[in-house]
């Protein structure tokens, strides 16, 4: 009997805690959400922007290559021509011809390549300038978020340090298995309170009736009572001085 009344008692100074360090958690809102957020999608830009200084890299690589293939095609064109000046027949003639005109054919093809790789290049560069800009903003942004989070975070640092090593020490006297319970109902609950006390004949969670029979035995503390409608676990039953 003693032992569950002092399981109880340490989830009850348990939530008291928890509770504290949600009001802590809530003062800093969605802030600390944003920031990750922010901090993921500036990482995105970085690489987009990375990818296309990449791709403009060797888009211009690729411009000098061909370029280089270009010099060479245009060399054999020369030999072949200067050949065509001493062939002995018309069968050789054409031949060549056939030859100078695949090559030609070849060069045409590299220009084309050469000219949609400048297109490119000029998308690629247009894109990279917003990304700059992208990149600059969010950092701007992050910063200042970054800032105010400091701020609120400076604000409840030495609180929130002392409640977690309250917590530390509250945890070890809870049960490890009925603390496995509590973090779960905290989890499911929208309040997070996952121990609450009868008050007004209601359960202090989903202010939901609790029959006299259940009342006491609550009361008695000889068992872990938990709500039928919302599954917090009840711990105490408080009967507030009559008002009426
Ligand atoms: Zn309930």
């Amino acid at each position: 009997m003693e032992t569950i009344k002092k399981k109880l008692n340490a989830l009850l100074d348990l939530q008291a805690i928890d509770c504290q360090l949600d009001d802590i958690a809530r003062m800093r809102g969605a802030l600390p959400e944003e920031v990750k957020d922010l901090e993921n999608e500036l990482t995105a830009l970085q690489t987009r922007s990375y990818n296309t200084q990449e791709e403009l890299a060797n888009l211009e690589q690729e411009i000098v290559t061909r370029r280089v293939s270009i010099k060479s095609l245009e060399a054999l064109v020369k030999k072949y021509e200067e050949q065509q000046m001493s062939v002995r027949n018309n069968r050789e003639y054409d031949a060549i011809t056939k030859e100078i005109d695949l090559q030609k054919l070849e060069i045409q093809l590299a220009e084309k390549r050469i000219k949609s790789a400048y297109e490119r290049i000029e998308k690629q560069k247009i894109e990279l300038e917003q990304y700059q800009v992208f990149i600059e903003k969010s950092q701007q942004v992050l910063a200042d978020k970054q800032e105010a989070l400091q701020a609120l975070i400076g604000e409840s640092e030495g609180e929130e340090q002392k409640l977690n090593e309250q917590r530390r020490k509250v945890t070890q006297h809870v049960d490890k298995q009925l603390l496995k319970v509590y973090e779960r109902i905290r989890k499911n609950v929208r309040n997070k309170l996952a121990v609450v006390v009868v008050k007004r004949e209601a359960c202090g969670g989903c202010f939901n009736k609790v029959p006299p029979q259940k009342q006491a035995d609550i009361k008695e503390k000889r068992s872990i009572i938990v709500c039928e409608y919302c599954g917090r676990i009840i711990a105490d039953v408080i009967v507030p001085p009559e008002e009426d």
